[in-house]
Formats: structure tokens, sequence, C-alpha cells
């Protein structure tokens, strides 16, 4: 039913506006708006892929959470976000500890060389300065509060009933378990049940129910991209079009309870 509804959504756009003739049809699961990513809240940090040290992100405030310093900060949707995500842990029985938030990259090579200084190797446990998540404003590290008690953060962490909640309900806040177990080799970084980092909803629910990493993700979205190319689409002049057109319709499908989106014509 829903691929039925999908091909009569994609009908009515080609024959309604002919400018979207010329264009192939978008198979990949995410809006491409959304993929467009224009406040850049998919934006990927590794080792491979640096945040200039100038980067600072301009909408920052004070998360109002349980923390375990004062003053800690987040871009605003994420902190709103995570502000709902802590409430709605409250409701179920846990409490929340925000840990660590946004990170200058200042204070990220601080940490970095003193762990090299520490142990005289990096050891994986502090990002190199440029490739961390917290840098971005978007990540969060939250713990409960018997391991705020403790001197740092392990992977047992996971076994704890707050890191469970998280791993299961982050993505309803628009957050993923950004570095997973089985992705090390992929990330490059450690298990870490305890950092999360915002993406909004829709991708969040997404990567969370494929079990994905932001770096397998990043590379479907360009892989998808790639492919919408080479069928002679342009994505940019794509996204173009798809503003044009009015706020999509929320169709109620009441055979399988199903909703579609369905764009309407100008
Ligand atoms: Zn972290």
């Amino acid at each position: 039913m829903k691929r039925a509804l999908a091909l009569l959504a994609t009908i009515l756009i080609f024959f309604t506006n002919s400018s979207f003739a010329t264009f192939p049809v978008w198979e990949y699961a995410i809006d491409p708006l959304i993929l467009e990513d224009l406040h850049d809240y998919l934006v990927l940090t590794s080792k491979e892929t640096l945040l200039d040290a100038s980067y600072i992100p301009q909408d920052l405030v004070k998360v109002k959470v349980h923390a375990t310093n004062p003053g800690m900060e987040l871009r605003q949707v994420a902190a709103r976000a995570l502000e709902k995500m802590f409430q709605a842990a409250k409701e179920d029985g846990y409490t929340l500890y925000l840990k660590s938030a946004y990170r200058s990259y200042q204070t990220q090579k601080t940490m970095y060389k003193n762990r090299l200084e520490k142990y005289s190797r990096d050891d994986g446990v502090v990002a190199f300065p440029g490739s961390s998540d917290h840098q971005t404003g978007l990540a969060a590290d939250i713990l409960n509060y018997a391991w705020t008690q403790q001197d740092g953060m392990r992977p047992e962490f996971s076994e704890t009933k707050e890191a469970q909640w998280m791993a299961e309900n982050c993505h309803r806040f628009g957050f993923i378990l950004r570095y997973m177990e089985d992705k090390q080799e992929i990330t490059g970084i450690i298990f870490e049940p305890w950092h999360f980092r915002y993406v909004g909803l829709e991708c969040a629910e997404y990567i969370m129910s494929n079990h994905l990493s932001l770096e397998e993700f990043t590379q479907e979205v360009k892989d998808a991209i790639m492919d919408f190319e080479q069928l002679g689409g342009d994505f940019r002049l794509y996204c173009e079009e798809l503003k044009r057109l009015p706020p999509p319709i929320v169709l109620d499908n009441e055979e399988d309870g199903e909703v579609s989106l369905f764009y309407t014509s100008p």
C-alpha cells in the first residue's frame, strides 16, 4: 500500500508540475530537503573529516538539565531536545546527568595534549582536535548518578538501566548513539554508551532502526545523491524545486495505519 501511495505521489508530482518531469525519482528513504542539511545537523566529524579550528556554532544556549558542571551549552535545537529526553526519562523513573556538551576546538586541543603527555601515545580515548563530535555543539555525554561519582567513563556503563533506556529511546528526541559497540572499526572511536548526538528526528529514527554509524549513514546519503545524479538529476536543483512547492499534506491511510506525505501542486 505504501509503495502504491508513493507511486501515486510521484505521478501526481510529474503531472502537476512539469519541471519535475525532468528529474529522476528520488528513491532514498529520507526527504532530500532534510539531507540538504542547511543547518549542519548532519555534520560528520572524524579524523578524516576534521572541523576547522575556527568552527564555533552560532546558536549555543545553556542546557537546563541535571548536570555535573553548571553552564554547559549545546546548539539550541539539541539543547531543547535533550531537555525533553531527560524529562521523558524522569517520567519513566530514570534520572540522567549531563556530563559534557559543547567543547571548543581549544578545549579539545588542551585535553588531547594532556592525554598524550600522560600516556605518551594516542590511546583513542580523547579525540584529536577538530575530530571531536562535541565541537559541533550537537553531542552530549550522559550518565546516571552512580557513574557521575566514578573517575572515568567505560563501556560497562551500557549495563545500566539508564544507558539501556537512552539507547532505546534517544531517536524519539532526534538523537543517535554515535559510537556503537560493533562500529568501532568504522568510527575509530571506542564504544561510548554515554555519547549521544543530535541529527534530527527523521534521520535519528532511520539511523537507529537500521543500526548505522553516522559514517555509514553519510556514505548512504552520498551514494543516494550520486545515484540520483547518474540518472540525470541535479540534487541542488531538485531541492530548490521542492522548496517552491507548498508544504506537504499529511494523509492518514486508515487501511494499514501508515501515513504518507503528498506534495500538492502550486
Ligand atoms: Zn562524548
